[in-house]
């Protein structure tokens, strides 16, 4: 056991992976969560696991991401085996299908460059009949798709829980419910204060952001660049139905008990996270044209969320300079590089590791310059 204290603010998936990582490796851990009355990613999200196309102008992302899949079978079996939760991880391989040539042409393109910069990206396009032998109930809209083996899907609520439960095993202080408004940085001492809004403190040796849609805001307090909006996704969801659908999709996917999950849409709405009958029924035509027999489902319910993400869509990872033992995690991909936030994240930013290699590209410094501009990639 470290002798030294992390607070990690946020416990949304990437705050508890991050927290999870660091108490597993030997720190202790403190999380500090806004609870309920917060915007949360990490409840509204579509459960993929997915490496295929991430990445296609950074290719330390694809990395990243690639890796990060490999990961996840561990942390599966270390949830279901210590907490007795079990996160849902499927990995048969996923689906991305095109309505136009065009998209699919342009698909295969970026696939075949990102596996070229990168490695161990395999895919493969396919045809509407070759489409049909893994996926049957496909309609004739879908024009072409493509397949990538490694990727896959989870539960997220169940994963999150599994990371919450683990964390209490592992002796960690979850305390909900706090706001915190500002972090203190002790030169002199080299520790932190996390204060909340009602005026209570917390004391640490070394202090993450992982506050979502909060980091902006904090981060900029001890010398970091987290420049941070939301997009909103509306997620539907049907009852449940029997087996169909063996493989998850880019438009729908279904899970464990049945129930089709079909999404998202990726609206700049700022602070808005509630659903609009035009995206719905938008969400639901396309799901139809996808699979034609999901007409004679019920929808059971919509939803909307607030995805945090960054002005390139990539995350950003990084120590502060001036505040040394400080640092910011943000990611618009939760799930899928959940166990690398936990295995390699956890332990570096408790100071147990090193920072992964080629880790600079994720600093929030490249978004420095005011001239730059940048388009979402996600
Ligand atoms: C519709 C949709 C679909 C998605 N699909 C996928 C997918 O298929 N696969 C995938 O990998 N990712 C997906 N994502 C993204 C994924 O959900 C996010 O990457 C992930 O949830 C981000 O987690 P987070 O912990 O950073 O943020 P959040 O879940 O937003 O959590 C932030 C936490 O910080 C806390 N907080 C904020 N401010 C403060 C403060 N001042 N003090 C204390 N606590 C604070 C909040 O209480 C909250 O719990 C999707 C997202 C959406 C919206």
């Amino acid at each position: 056991m470290s002798n030294q204290t992390l607070t990690v603010v946020g416990g949304g998936l990437v705050g508890a992976a991050i927290a999870y990582g660091a108490a597993r490796a030997g720190s202790r851990v403190r999380l500090l969560d806004q609870g309920d009355a917060a915007f949360r990613a990490s409840r509204g999200n579509f459960g993929l696991v997915w490496v295929s196309s991430k990445g296609g102008s950074m290719p330390r992302y694809a990395a990243w991401s690639r890796d990060a899949l490999k990961l996840w079978p561990e942390l599966q079996g270390e949830l279901l085996q210590t907490t007795g939760v079990d996160a849902g991880l499927e990995q048969p391989g996923g689906f991305w299908l095109g309505f136009k040539e065009a998209d699919v042409k342009a698909r295969e393109d970026l696939l075949a460059r990102i596996d070229r910069e990168v490695g161990g990206i395999p895919f493969k396009m396919m045809d509407p009949s070759e489409l049909r032998q893994y996926l049957p109930g496909i309609g004739p809209a879908v024009v072409g798709g493509s397949f990538c083996p490694l990727d896959g899907h989870a539960n997220p609520l169940m994963l999150l829980r599994g990371l919450h439960a683990g964390l209490r095993q592992r002796g960690a202080d979850i305390i909900s419910g706090v706001d915190i408004a500002s972090v203190q940085h002790d030169r002199a001492n080299g520790t932190f204060e996390a204060v909340a809004r009602d005026g209570q403190r917390w004391p640490s040796d070394r202090i993450v952001l992982a506050a979502g849609l909060g980091n902006s805001d904090l981060a900029s307090q001890v010398g970091l660049h987290a420049p941070i909006s939301s997009t909103r996704g509306q997620v539907l969801i049907t009852e449940r139905l029997k087996p169909f659908l063996n493989y998850p999709t880019n438009k729908c996917r279904q899970t464990r008990e049945g129930s089709v999950q079909i999404g998202s849409t990726s609206e700049d709405v700022g602070l808005d996270d509630g659903t609009t009958t035009e995206k719905i029924e938008a969400l639901a035509r396309r799901a139809l044209d996808t699979f034609p027999a999901l007409s004679r489902a019920r929808l059971v319910r919509a939803w909307g969320a607030l995805r945090p993400l960054t002005p390139d869509g990539y995350p950003i990872y990084q120590e502060s300079e001036s505040c040394p033992g400080a640092f910011v995690a943000t990611s618009h991909s939760g799930v899928t590089l959940a166990a690398a936030h936990c295995f390699a994240i956890g332990p570096w930013m408790a100071g147990l590791s090193q920072a992964p290699a080629g880790f600079e590209a994720f600093k929030g410094d490249r978004f420095s310059d005011p001239n730059a501009s940048f388009s979402h990639d996600h």
